[in-house]
């Protein structure tokens, strides 16, 4: 039989946004979200339109990150208007819809929830937007990086190889695309006690780096385990802004200046 020839459905720019930077994991609970939220605000500072949409419908975690809630304003052209903080637009699903109702979604509610973050928000003129994917690479994945055109993409993973073997399937997918992958970012690869300043690599501490090595992949950023970015998560401010002159701080600005 001849080979079906596969062709990419046009992928779409999103209007009045200069550049789009996808940031993805493989498993939840890397910090993707954390990173997402810490770049769009090391952009804002850095003097750039920037702007985050939180493509997670199952777990939007934007709102809590830049302290915003309620529902978003139309455009006199119906589109959704984004909640601002920050210096940072911002757009998630979780202003949408109430605390639990999407866990019982089906796929096509899902799609069409996801139309409307994609198509429908009234920018207004960005330099740079930061998709914060949901983690993993199945329908909703492939769905956004088909439809949307993305710049480039950037792949989170704590150095446990648990993490890693899965954040590789990440890679493939935006090569098989053809998104650009910008690179790699290990995320709590060190601890430092604050009681005693030894350090302990919970989850190891270059698997990201050899990963990198090894497949020709940029290492953008090396973001340290460090309670305090929790707390600033939890206290509703992305690190940069909580403490920006702290070393977690410049961590995120070194990620951000190498993009
Ligand atoms: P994901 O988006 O990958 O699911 P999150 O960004 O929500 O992950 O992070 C998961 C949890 O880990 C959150 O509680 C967050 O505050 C915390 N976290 C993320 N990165 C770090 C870090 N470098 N140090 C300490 N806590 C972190």
């Amino acid at each position: 039989l001849p080979r079906m020839q596969r062709s990419l459905p046009q992928q779409r720019r999103i209007p009045n946004v200069n550049k789009v930077i996808a940031v993805s994991s493989a498993k939840g609970g890397v910090g993707k979200s954390t990173i997402a939220a810490n770049l769009a605000t090391s952009f804002a500072r850095q003097g750039l339109r920037s702007g985050i949409l939180d493509t997670d419908i199952f777990g939007p975690s934007i709102p809590t990150l830049f302290n915003l809630s309620g529902e978003p304003r139309l455009s006199a052209a119906n589109q959704l208007l984004p909640l601002s903080n920050y210096g940072v637009k911002t757009m998630s699903m979780g202003y949408l819809v109430g605390e639990d109702a999407p866990v019982v979604w089906r796929g096509l509610m899902v799609m069409k929830a996801l139309q409307q973050l994609l198509h429908e928000v009234e920018w207004g003129g960005l330099d740079v937007l930061v998709l914060d994917l949901p983690p993993g690479t199945g329908d909703t994945q492939l769905t956004i990086t088909q439809q949307i055109k993305l710049d480039g993409a950037i792949v989170i993973s704590t150095p446990q190889d648990i993490a890693l073997r899965d954040a590789m399937k990440g890679v493939n997918m935006f090569r098989k695309v053809t998104v650009p992958v910008l690179g790699m970012v290990q995320n709590m690869s060190v601890f430092v006690c604050p009681h005693c300043s030894q350090r302990t690599h919970i989850f190891g501490f270059d698997g990201v780096i050899k990963k990198c090595q090894e497949h020709r992949i940029e290492l953008l950023g090396d973001i340290p385990l460090d309670a305090k970015i929790c707390d600033d998560a939890d206290n509703g401010m992305p690190t940069v802004v909580a403490d920006p002159n702290s070393e977690r701080a410049k961590a995120f600005h070194h990620l951000a200046k190498n993009i």
